[in-house]
């Protein structure tokens, strides 16, 4: 399949030209038409799949030129300030398309700037899961208004601990948004503690 088969907008599409992608991988392929439709998702992927564009893709697509709120429309959650930074840096060039704002929120640095990012507002917000609970206690995070939550890497986000942090987020969203969870595998022991956070989700395995 080609990417323009997928139904993206026609900013995304020549963002992915712009990123160099010839075509979908099996986990875009089998991803984007779901994510497209705001279905939920649980999706077997590991890092070096595709998977960071098979939910950024269609989540900015689907974003279409929503009038810029304070806080995020989309969030991202991943366990590592590494992952985050590789998130961070797809979403800038597709946003250079787009014309979407985006903003990185992670541990092990300054807050100032975090805050400052924050309170100009962004559309997209990527984030580790503990420094946006500190934010979210310091009423700087506001996620009342996330469409879109993406759970990246949840089993490791599992094993290190972030369960507590995860429900806290979480629980700071609509219950009405969509949601796509990715694992490495989708086991009942690997995400069985947050298999709830998804309703009714198409399932991709690859
Ligand atoms: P990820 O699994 O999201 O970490 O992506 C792994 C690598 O694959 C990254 O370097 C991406 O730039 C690259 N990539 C993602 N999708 C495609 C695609 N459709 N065609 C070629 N490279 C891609």
């Amino acid at each position: 399949t080609t990417f323009s088969a997928l139904g993206l907008s026609p900013d995304v599409l020549a963002a992915v030209d712009g990123l160099g992608y010839d075509e979908p991988t099996p986990v875009q392929a089998q991803a984007i038409p779901y994510a497209l439709e705001g279905r939920d998702l649980l999706a077997a992927a590991q890092t070096g799949t595709g998977k960071t564009a098979a939910f950024l893709l269609p989540a900015l697509s689907r974003l279409g030129h929503a009038a810029r709120q304070q806080g995020p429309l989309m969030l991202v959650v991943t366990p590592t300030r590494e992952l985050a930074q590789q998130i961070a840096d797809v979403c800038s060039a597709i946003e250079k398309r787009t014309h979407h704002r985006s903003a990185t929120v992670v541990g092990g640095v300054g807050y100032e700037p975090q805050k400052a990012a924050l309170r100009r507002g962004c559309d997209v917000l990527v984030a580790t899961p503990g420094r946006l609970v500190d934010l979210i206690e310091q009423g700087v995070a506001d996620l009342s208004g996330v469409g879109v939550l993406v759970i990246d890497e949840a089993d490791r986000m599992l094993d290190m601990g972030f369960l507590p942090a995860m429900r806290k987020i979480v629980g700071q969203t609509p219950a009405d948004r969509q949601t796509m969870l990715f694992s490495a595998t989708l086991d009942e022991g690997s995400i069985g503690g947050i298999r709830d956070l998804v309703s009714n989700p198409a399932i991709v395995e690859i």
